[in-house]
């Protein structure tokens, strides 16, 4: 088979041929698998680009993960928590610039218990009715994310980060599990979150089988939202001298996954914007539909580094950017469109 026909068929690969493409795909594959990426995200979403913003909550963390900047034994990390009227102001400015949907995002913070949370939620539910609030702060309890839910919030991002569980293992500490990790995913969409799984491209110790462990996966939780970014190295981490993922196995990646899941809600992540510089114009020309600006206040800027370098753009440049690429901004929320 041919790479051609194969990025034709992708979505009914078997895996070995899901390999052979992962592993010899030559740019040419790769442009030609980006525009029929483009032409299904068309066809479900137009060209519409949604606009997140993502307001960084806490750099606290309980959790030691090997890859992030913020584990907990990292003493160089700058440690902050935003108040809650520091994120009803970040609201209240993007809402001014057109977002409707918030991310509160954070390390596992222990401080921002269900009753802070669900008081925080519910002031946001109330005072913006009209916009998704949409949480990112790792695993907890099934009640912990009903009362969240019950308060206002919409959906949840909660990446799996490698669906392989001997990789898993070799990234996180014992006591994190993939099993938890899933059994999270599983009880968001009970729950009735609106569920983003994702996964890091090049994260040390990845191999081929588990990048096609993390396509199956996809292919059969469905998430509605699907987080992809090229691992990027932190000095103060066991895994300060490992090398970053390609952003160009990360692009493929993308592609792929639009192919996969038509009706996903796809970023362009800050990491592969970190990792070259046009990373996120080139994310939305791979198939992506989402952009997730920071809006966290001034003071903590910076100091949610979970990779060095990583670039903290807000909304500024970001229209003509788009526009560049034949896509538009646009204001809505920006729900998952459900496919038969
Ligand atoms: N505590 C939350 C949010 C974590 S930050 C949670 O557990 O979901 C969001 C994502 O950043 C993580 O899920 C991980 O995939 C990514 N990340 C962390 N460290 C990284 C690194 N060194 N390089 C690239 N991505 C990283």
């Amino acid at each position: 088979m041919t790479n051609l026909t194969r990025i034709e068929n992708l979505d009914c690969l078997p895996r070995d041929e899901m390999r052979v493409l992962l592993e010899s795909y030559t740019p040419e594959d790769a442009e030609c698998l980006f525009i029929r990426a483009r032409k299904v995200r068309e066809r479900v979403y137009g060209r519409a680009v949604y606009l997140r913003g993502l307001i960084e909550i806490s750099s606290y963390c309980k959790n030691d993960c090997y890859y992030c900047g913020l584990r907990k034994s990292n003493q160089r990390a700058q440690r902050y928590r935003l108040s809650k009227e520091e994120i009803l102001k970040c609201c209240e400015e993007g809402y001014a610039l057109g977002l409707r949907t918030f991310v509160l995002q954070g390390g596992e913070d222990s401080w921002f218990d269900d009753e802070r949370l669900c008081d925080i939620v519910h002031e946001i539910r109330r005072g913006w009715p009209d916009c998704a609030i949409t949480l990112s702060l790792g695993e907890r309890g099934r009640e912990s994310y009903a009362a969240l839910f019950e308060a206002g919030a919409n959906r949840y991002l909660l990446r799996h980060e490698t669906a392989n569980e001997k990789h898993y293992q070799s990234l996180h500490p014992e006591e994190l599990t993939l099993r938890n990790r899933l059994r999270c995913l599983r009880d968001l969409r009970e729950v009735g979150y609106q569920a983003g799984c994702g996964f890091m491209v090049g994260s040390p110790g990845q191999t081929v089988d588990c990048l096609l462990d993390d396509l199956d996966f996809l292919r059969d939780f469905r998430p509605e939202m699907v987080g992809i970014g090229p691992f990027l190295p932190h000095g103060d981490t066991p895994f300060a001298q490992e090398p970053p993922g390609s952003p160009e196995l990360t692009l493929l990646l993308l592609g792929i996954v639009r192919v996969l899941l038509p009706g996903a809600l796809l970023p362009a992540t800050t990491a592969l914007g970190t990792a070259s510089p046009d990373g996120r114009e080139r994310g939305l020309l791979a198939g992506a539909n989402v952009i997730m600006p920071n809006i966290s206040p001034a003071r903590v800027r910076g100091k949610y580094m979970i990779y060095d370098g990583k670039e903290t753009r807000g909304m500024e440049g970001l229209q003509g950017r788009v526009e560049g690429l034949g896509l538009e901004i646009t204001n809505v929320r920006g729900d998952a469109i459900e496919l038969e």
